[in-house]
C-alpha cells in the first residue's frame, strides 16, 4: 500500500510540521549519543544514536512521505545503502545486476562475488527480454538503475519488476534512483521493493555531507534494513541528518532549475553536431521509455568529441564548470568518467561495454545559462572541436554523427 501524501512534493518538501516543544520552526539538532531513562524500569523512546536519535527520525519521517514509503532510513552514504542492502542476503544467493551501474555498485558487487558471498551476473538492461530471460526462482535480489551515469541507459523497471516477482515473489528488486531523484521519479510506484539515493547528491544539493537513503513500502524489509543499520552503526549522524533536511528544502527548485539549464545545454551540444546522450533529447533512443517511467530528463548529460585529446583540452579549458567528480551540487561540474569516476572498471570491462573513452559528463548547476553555454564556447573553441565561420557561426570540425 502506498502511503498517502496530503500536498504536493514542492509543498511536502517545505512543509514543517515537527511538533517541537518550542515550536522551532526549523527541527531541533539533538547532538547527543545518549538519552537518559526515567528510571531503571521506564525507557524513554530513544537511548542511543546508533539505535535511534530523534533528529535522524525526523529526517527519516520526511523522507518517507518525499518517496512514497512507508519506511525510510538514512545512512553514512550511497554506499553505505548498497551495503546495508546486500547484508540481508545469504551466502551464495544469486543476484542480477544491470551492466552500466555506477563505479562504486560495480566495485562492491565485484568484491562480493569474487570472495565467493553472492553469486553476481552482469547483464545489459536496455535489451528487456533478455534481461527478463536471466530471471529464474533462485534469482534472491536485482539491481538496477535508470538512467545510468554517464552512458544515460534507461531500463524498462517497472516490466522487470513484474516479471521478477511473477518468477519469484520474494525477489528483492533494488533501484538506485540517485539520478532521478524524487522529483522525477518514484521508483516504488513502478514495482521496486527498495530504492535508494545517494543523498549526497541532489538531496543534499551542496556538496557538504555524504549520506544515503533506503526506502520501501514493506514492513518486514523494512525490520530487517533497520537491524543491520543498528548493528553495524552506518546511521547517519545527527548533524548530518540535520544538514540534509535543510539542503531537502530547496530540492523542488534546484533540480527543476538543474533540468532547464540542463535540456538547453543538450541542444547546444547537439545542434552542434555532437553525439549528445540525455533522455530529454528526441534522438536518445529510450525517449518514450523513459517518459513513461518519469517526470523529466534530469540534469546530468554525456556527449562524445571523438577524440581522447580534444575531450581532455574541452575538459581543462572551461571555467564556471568544475571538474570533479560526482553530481547534484548547485553548481556544474565536467568530467571525464574513464579517467575519473569510472577508472575503476577496467579498460577490457569499459571496451566490453562500449564504454567511450572519449566522453565527456555534464552535471549542470543553477547557474545563469548564457553563462554556461558561453562557457562551453570558449572551451570547444580553444579545444579546436569547433570553429566560427565568416558569419561568426560555430560549426564543428569533427561533426560526430549521433549513432545511437
Ligand atoms: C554517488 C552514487 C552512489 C554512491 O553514493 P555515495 O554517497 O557517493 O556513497 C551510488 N549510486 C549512484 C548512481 C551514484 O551517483
Amino acid at each position: 500500500m502506498a502511503p498517502k501524501k496530503i500536498y504536493n512534493l514542492e509543498t511536502e518538501l517545505v512543509l514543517n510540521k515537527n511538533g517541537d516543544q518550542h515550536n522551532a520552526s526549523v527541527p531541533p539538532l539533538y547532538q547527543s549519543a545518549t538519552f537518559k531513562q526515567d528510571s531503571l524500569s521506564n525507557m524513554g523512546e530513544y537511548d542511543y544514536t546508533r539505535s535511534g536519535n530523534p533528529t535522524r527520525t525526523q529526517l527519516q519521517n520526511h523522507i518517507a512521505k518525499i518517496m512514497m514509503a512507508n519506511h525510510a532510513f538514512a545512512v553514512t552514504s550511497g554506499m553505505g545503502c548498497l551495503d546495508v542492502i546486500t547484508r540481508l542476503l545469504a551466502p551464495g544467493d544469486e543476484v542480477l545486476a544491470g551492466d552500466d551501474l555506477y563505479g562504486g555498485t560495480n566495485r562492491l558487487l565485484t568484491y562480493l562475488n569474487q570472495k565467493g558471498d553472492l553469486k553476481v551476473q552482469h547483464w545489459d538492461t536496455t535489451n528487456t527480454e533478455s534481461f527478463l530471460s536471466k530471471i529464474t526462482p533462485n534469482t534472491k535480489m536485482i539491481f538496477l538503475e535508470s538512467p545510468t551515469n554517464p552512458l544515460i541507459k534507461v531500463c524498462d523497471v517497472r516490466t522487470i519488476a513484474t516479471h521478477a516477482h511473477k518468477v519469484n515473489p520474494d525477489c528483492v528488486v533494488v533501484f538506485d534512483n540517485t539520478m532521478m531523484s524524487p522529483i522525477f521519479m518514484t521508483p516504488l510506484d513502478l514495482g521496486v521493493d527498495i530504492q535508494y539515493e545517494s543523498a549526497t547528491k541532489y538531496l543534499n544539493g551542496h556538496h557538504d555531507i555524504m549520506a544515503g537513503v533506503i526506502a520501501t513500502r514493506d514492513a518486514k524489509l523494512a525490520e530487517r534494513v533497520y537491524f543491520v543499520i543498528n548493528s553495524t552503526g552506518c546511521g547517519l549522524t545527527p548533524f548530518d541528518c540535520w544538514l540534509l533536511m535543510r539542503g531537502l528544502r530547496t530540492l523542488a527548485v534546484r533540480i527543476e532549475r538543474q533540468q532547464q539549464n540542463a535540456l538547453r545545454i543538450a541542444e547546444f551540444l547537439s545542434n552542434l553536431g555532437f553525439r549528445v546522450r540525455y533522455p530529454g533529447l528526441k534522438s536518445h533512443p529510450q525517449y518514450a521509455l523513459h517518459q513513461s517511467l518519469c517526470r523529466g530528463p534530469g540534469a546530468v548529460l554525456s556527449f562524445e568529441t571523438g577524440s581522447i585529446k580534444t575531450s581532455e583540452r574541452i575538459v581543462e579549458g572551461t571555467d564556471i564548470f568544475g571538474i570533479a567528480v560526482s553530481f547534484g551540487c548547485v553548481n556544474s561540474l565536467i568530467s571525464m568518467p574513464c579517467r575519473m569516476s569510472h577508472a575503476s572498471i577496467d579498460e577490457k570491462t569499459r571496451k566490453e561495454r562500449d564504454f567511450p573513452e572519449d566522453l565527456i559528463r555534464l552535471c549542470i548547476g543553477i547557474e545563469n545559462c548564457d553563462d554556461l553555454i558561453d562557457d562551453l564556447t570558449k572551451a570547444l573553441l580553444k579545444s579546436g572541436a569547433v570553429k566560427l565561420n565568416e558569419r561568426d557561426e560555430l560549426f564543428n570540425v569533427v561533426s560526430v554523427q549521433p549513432k545511437l
